[in-house]
């Protein structure tokens, strides 16, 4: 079967990576013609562990193709994926005007019958929109379905959620449509993906009810991280507790500065906003949002008690992108924080495996550094706000020698406080009462 696929930002690049690996003949489009030439030669334009093989392997076994031409993605396809970005308006809507600009060029080219479907996140009524869009920009009247299928992959571990979902959410009106897209990820059939095969507004809701869930679960144990510190609880044994119960799950209970990315944030905005419209207050996505914003300020007050004032400081920081195994820095709660840090008359000194380059560009203040411990040389503390794998395992003999004084402010509570303690550190995490060093260290 022929596809395309429009767009090539995360969504747009692995989805077409994954069906052409899948055995389908897969064109990517996207109006960004460096972005195309790059990938015509293989070259991944962002960090996505093991995209680069898969889009070589493509490119090699000619099922993956790139072009800037629309007419070309719209031609041979059968069914056309919709995968560009939907940005947030000034007033939290998401901004569609991406999404309708790709509805009239596949218009403009539609010579046959098409399945159309957004793996974009789009609010309720996009699918009917688009349909309209599509009806009112064709030359000739061609036959088409609007499919909604929306993308619930993780970046860092994009392929594997792809190539192995929790689900698969088909929202459509026409069952050729359906057989269509069942055929399209028969693949994933024969692993026993559950397919949940419903009306397009249904299939539209569930991708911003999924993320409003999980940056909810986020804030929710924030917020009881926060109540922990003050009541000398501790948020590691609360949240392992709580998660060990069935119908709570472990995941998405972790406590720290709060979720960043190019998902939550936005997609709590448009839900509220999708609420406002229909006159339904959307309460709780509103605290979630409210309270993640909240606990970034905290992160730096956390930081200014530790060390007793922030003027003049030097920090280190470890991590900067908004997750591990991603160089993604949107809304990464790091820019917010080493922002604060920087106004407040701090020195910052940061290494991320990754999102250093891009970070640099975006705090040109902030002095990029080649690793973990450059990043503490002559730093008065060391802040851990991403949880890469190769900050687990840190040499603390290492850290302590490059920093002026042994603290260890630890924002994704990855080591543990009596440990730390009895290397000679004064530790502070979230949600757990501070160490000091134990006496003989
Ligand atoms: P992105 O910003 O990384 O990529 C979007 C791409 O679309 C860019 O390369 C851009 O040049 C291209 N584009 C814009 N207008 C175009 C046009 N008219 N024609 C062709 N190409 C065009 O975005 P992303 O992170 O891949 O997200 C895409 C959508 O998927 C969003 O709606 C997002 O909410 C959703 N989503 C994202 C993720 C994620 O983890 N990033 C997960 C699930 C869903």
């Amino acid at each position: 079967m022929n596809i395309s696929v429009i767009g090539t930002g995360y969504v747009g690049l692995v989805t077409g990576a994954c069906f052409a690996e899948f055995g389908l003949n897969v064109v990517c489009m996207d109006t960004d013609a460096r972005r195309i030439e790059r990938l015509e030669k293989g070259d991944v334009p962002f960090y996505e562990p093991g995209l680069t093989e898969l889009v070589s392997k493509g490119l090699r076994e000619h099922h993956l193709s790139f072009t800037t031409d629309i007419a070309k993605a719209v031609d041979q396809a059968l069914v056309i994926f919709i995968a560009v970005g939907t940005p947030s308006r000034a007033d939290g809507s998401a901004d569609l005007s991406y999404v309708e600009e790709v509805g009239r060029g596949i218009a403009r080219h539609m010579t046959g019958y098409k399945v159309i479907a957004t793996k974009s996140t789009v609010p309720v009524g996009t699918g009917e929109k688009l349909r309209d869009v599509i009806a009112a920009n064709q030359p000739a009247r061609c036959r088409f379905d609007i499919v909604s299928n929306p993308e619930f992959l993780r970046e860092g571990s994009a392929i594997e959620d792809f190539l192995r979902p929790n689900r698969v959410v088909i929202g459509a009106d026409s069952p050729e449509a359906v057989a269509i897209m069942r055929d399209l990820y028969r693949p994933l059939y024969l692993i026993e993906t559950p397919f949940v095969v419903t009306d397009i507004p249904s299939a539209e809701m569930i991708k911003y009810a999924s993320n409003a869930f999980l940056a909810t679960k986020v804030s929710f144990i924030n917020e009881v991280a926060n109540l922990c510190e003050k009541v000398g609880a501790d948020v590691q044994v609360v949240a392992k507790a709580m998660g060990l119960d069935r119908r709570i799950g472990p995941k998405f209970l972790h406590a720290g500065p709060g979720f960043g990315g190019s998902c939550f944030p936005k997609d709590l905005a448009a839900l509220v906003q999708i609420g406002e419209q229909a006159e339904q207050e959307m309460d709780i996505a509103k605290s979630a949002a409210r309270i993640n914003e909240r606990q970034r300020l905290l992160m730096v007050e956390k930081i200014r008690t530790a060390l007793g004032g922030l003027k003049g400081k030097t920090i280190g920081l470890l991590g900067l992108s908004f997750k591990p195994n991603t160089n993604d820095l949107r809304e990464a709660p790091a820019l917010a924080i080493v922002e604060k840090l920087l106004a407040e008359g701090c020195q910052v000194r940061a290494y991320d495996p990754a999102a250093l380059e891009e970070a640099t560009k975006l705090l040109p203040k902030m002095t990029p550094c080649p690793d973990a411990y450059g990043a503490a040389e002559g730093a008065d503390a060391l802040v851990l706000m991403t949880e890469w794998n190769q900050f687990r395992n840190l040499d603390f003999d290492q850290v302590k020698k490059a920093l002026r004084r042994p603290l260890f402010i630890d924002l994704r509570n990855v080591y543990e406080p009596e440990r730390l303690a009895a290397l000679g550190f004064h530790y502070v995490s979230v949600g757990r009462p501070a160490r000091n060093p134990k006496p003989d260290a």
